[in-house]
């Protein structure tokens, strides 16, 4: 079972940097190759991309993504809001914070790092190749872009699931109810809301109005297993891995990356990043990824029309 924890990144990087230790002993490590033509070589010929995409993609498109030291909502970490002991404690405060997201999400857009993913999986679909987005983004900027094949680890800002009946929908209401229209102010003075549970989003299957929650994966909760199996499933079968807006050895794509580059699959990072470990894999592209990713996933002179 794959959990969710505060801890988490700190775990799997320790446990990871272990796992490639006795991988690649005293092996050369080649500094990883920022040829691009070489990449688009290895693209022309890929037959199923996998592309693992976190938090830096967003925040291109000015996602507020509440990842380190920015990661505060009024005067509470954001990490300490995103977890089901915070939602059973003051599941009005919890929803406030998921409102103010929701809503700002509706002035954001998808930027060119999500439209080149969207466009690579459409032209690529036509001529039999496949292209999947394994995302642990909740924005849902990826569908936005126009993305079809995408497994979100941690769910959606705009998915809620019934307390009661476990039932899941899609909900882009805005304001998601009326007790939360105008609440959700991020600054560290304003006062909760302390909406009324009655009030807050309930669920509209028939006879049940029980409390609606995001369906997303907080803190200390298992990763969806059906998500996971399909995500494995993609990562063993890939013949390239990009890693776009995070790092290979940070969660999540620390859990996937290093397997793929096990099997000999080429795994290219898009990133503003330069850690240690980015050695261990084959590409790196350092920049923002609207502008590195465009120019990797654009047509190749192979392709036929
Ligand atoms: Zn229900």
């Amino acid at each position: 079972m794959i959990v969710r924890q505060l801890t988490c990144r700190g775990l799997i990087n320790s446990h990871l940097h272990l796992h490639l230790k006795r991988q690649w002993g005293n092996q050369d490590m080649a500094r990883p190759s920022s040829d691009l033509a070489a990449l688009r070589e290895i693209f022309s010929k890929a037959n199923d991309i996998a592309i693992i995409t976190g938090a830096g993609v967003s925040a291109e498109s000015g996602v507020p993504t509440f990842r380190g030291a920015g990661g505060y909502w009024r005067k509470w970490e954001a990490q300490k809001l995103a977890t089901p002991e915070a939602f059973s404690r003051n599941s009005s405060r919890v929803w406030e914070f998921y409102h103010y997201r929701r809503e700002v999400m509706l002035t954001k857009n998808p930027n060119a790092a999500h439209l080149a993913i969207a466009e690579c999986e459409e032209r690529l679909s036509k001529q039999g190749r496949n292209v999947t987005v394994i995302t642990q983004n909740i924005d849902e900027l990826h569908r936005r872009a126009g993305s079809k094949n995408i497994l979100e680890l941690h769910g959606s800002l705009f998915k809620t699931r019934c307390m009661s009946c476990g039932h899941e929908a899609a909900n882009y209401k805005s304001p998601i109810c009326a007790a939360l229209e105008g609440k959700g102010a991020p600054d560290p003075d304003t006062d909760d809301a302390q909406i009324p549970v009655q009030q807050l989003p309930r669920c509209e299957q028939k006879g049940c109005h029980g409390l609606l929650r995001p369906a997303v994966v907080w803190f200390g909760e298992s990763l969806d297993s059906d998500i996971v199996n399909r995500t494995e499933k993609v990562l063993d079968s890939c013949d390239l891995c990009l890693v776009v807006g995070t790092s290979s050895i940070v969660y999540p794509a620390a859990m996937f990356a290093p397997q793929v580059a096990a099997r000999g699959v080429p795994v290219a990072e898009f990133n503003m990043e330069n850690t240690p470990a980015t050695m261990r894999f084959k590409f790196h592209f350092p920049g923002p990824c609207g502008t590195t990713l465009p120019a990797a996933l654009a047509r190749h002179e192979t392709e036929q029309e």
